[in-house]
């Protein structure tokens, strides 16, 4: 696996600056967002959670690709742009937004970091691999020929020396930097797993449960369906990729809880039409072929497994809890000293509001950003002459939010922040387009 990685960077120059391959894998990129913009304009495809799974599984795991073997490039600018055009799409902010914002709302960590992050893991994985060729390297590496060119044993041995941590190496970037509304995160990275079942009905059966499920799946089948039908995402490598990270994780979801229902069948039957269009397959094919063809197990299968393997793991775990965890995140909090930090009622959850509609989710994010297409911001931009409000005085975003005698919000932005219903009702009435 490790050295099949290494083989296929296209463009290996005799530099090592890898910049004909970032260039490449930056118009992949490009065009990769295109359809993430056509989602995020679709009626059943623009809920952030559907264009977070989706950026993941069509933009980052490409952008990452190999990542380890260029990340010291000093080109990797190139890839950053097209993947903060990503981050923006996802929670709609506009383009003169603080990039530090973007993983934060998108709840996704900075490229830079998941690409130290994949060094660091492949670094290790191959010192704990004796018989690889490249072990001995490692061992003894090579001295440096050019001052400028960082092998991965020079990065991958400084990040396991100072014990590179992705969450805290983020939080602490977001800490040491200074811009609007920063205090109303703490932690920019944790999320707590929840066990989020919709409906647990008195029988346990499951039905409404795994119906409600097969809509889902229904709708991320659409998806497939149109990069099935795209010129750059129709290979089945990429369809499966996707169709595992759009469709099967979700359909597996506490597959372990609702396994043993006798509506499984329900969900079976999407699982079926995702094999069909990784394959493209004809209806009438029987469906034991699809597994075969789509390199997947049977949904069925695949469910066994996860069942077994969750039973293990709380048989193996006495002591379930997420605690030390958070204990950790609130030493930070209290040992730094952040001006209105009773924003913040809990530094570990995901931010509020992805589950909201396009619009309101995209106007929360302005305002929690301030950046928006306000008129004081618009006449910056040079799209409009007068910067002032209806009530005749600039009109900031936070103006809007907190002054306006026409518009304004009287919970304030931690109330908008938390999106209590109040927030919600304003957000939804406000009769500007921001
Ligand atoms: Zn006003």
């Amino acid at each position: 696996m490790i050295i099949i990685q290494v083989i296929h960077i296209y463009y290996l120059d005799r530099t090592l600056t890898f910049k004909t391959h970032l260039t490449k894998l930056k118009g992949k990129l490009s065009s990769r967002n295109n359809i993430l913009h056509k989602l995020a304009g679709s009626s059943w495809g623009s809920d952030a959670n559907t264009l977070r799974t989706s950026a993941l599984a069509l933009i980052f795991s490409t952008a990452e690709y190999c990542a380890p073997v260029w990340e010291g490039s000093c080109h990797t600018k190139l890839i950053d742009t097209q993947l903060n055009s990503t981050l923006r799409i996802i929670t709609g902010v506009c383009q003169p937004t603080r990039i530090d914002w973007l993983p934060v709302l998108a709840h996704i960590s900075p490229p830079e970091l998941r690409r130290k992050e994949a060094t660091k893991k492949m670094y290790q994985k191959l010192l704990d691999s004796p018989d690889l060729e490249i072990n001995p390297i490692l061992q003894s590496p090579p001295k440096h020929r050019l001052k400028s060119r960082k092998p991965i044993w020079s990065r991958g041995n400084q990040l396991l020396s100072q014990n590179f941590n992705i969450s805290e190496a983020w939080t602490n970037s977001w800490i040491s930097s200074d811009f609007p509304n920063k205090n109303l995160i703490t932690s920019p990275s944790v999320k707590i797993p929840v066990i989020h079942i919709y409906h647990l009905d008195r029988t346990l059966t499951f039905k409404t449960h795994l119906t409600k499920l097969k809509g889902k799946l229904s709708s991320r089948n659409n998806i497939l369906h149109k990069l099935a039908g795209s010129s750059w995402g129709s290979d089945a490598n990429t369809l499966r990729t996707s169709a595992l990270a759009l469709i099967f994780s979700t359909a597996e979801y506490c597959a372990p809880v609702w396994e043993g229902s006798c509506h499984t069948k329900l969900i079976d039957t999407q699982l079926n039409s995702t094999l069909r269009i990784i394959t493209g397959v004809c209806q009438p094919t029987r469906i034991d072929w699809l597994p075969v063809l789509a390199h997947i197990s049977p949904p069925e299968l695949r469910r066994k497994e996860a069942t077994k393997k969750m039973y293990q793991k709380l048989l193996d775990t006495p002591d379930l809890e997420i605690n030390p965890i958070l204990q950790s995140m609130d030493k930070f909090l209290d040992s730094s000293d952040i001006p209105n930090k009773n924003l913040i009622t809990s530094p570990s959850v995901k931010i509020p509001g992805f589950s909201l509609p396009r619009r309101e989710w995209v106007l929360l994010n302005r305002f929690r950003t301030g950046q928006g297409r306000c008129a004081e911001l618009m006449k910056l931009w040079g799209y409009t002459k007068d910067p002032n409000c209806a009530c005749n005085v600039p009109q900031s975003m936070s103006h809007i939010l907190d002054d306006c005698p026409l518009y304004k919000f009287n919970g304030g932005i931690s109330n908008l922040h938390s999106v209590t219903p109040e927030a919600l009702n304003w957000l939804k009435a406000l009769p500007l387009r921001l």
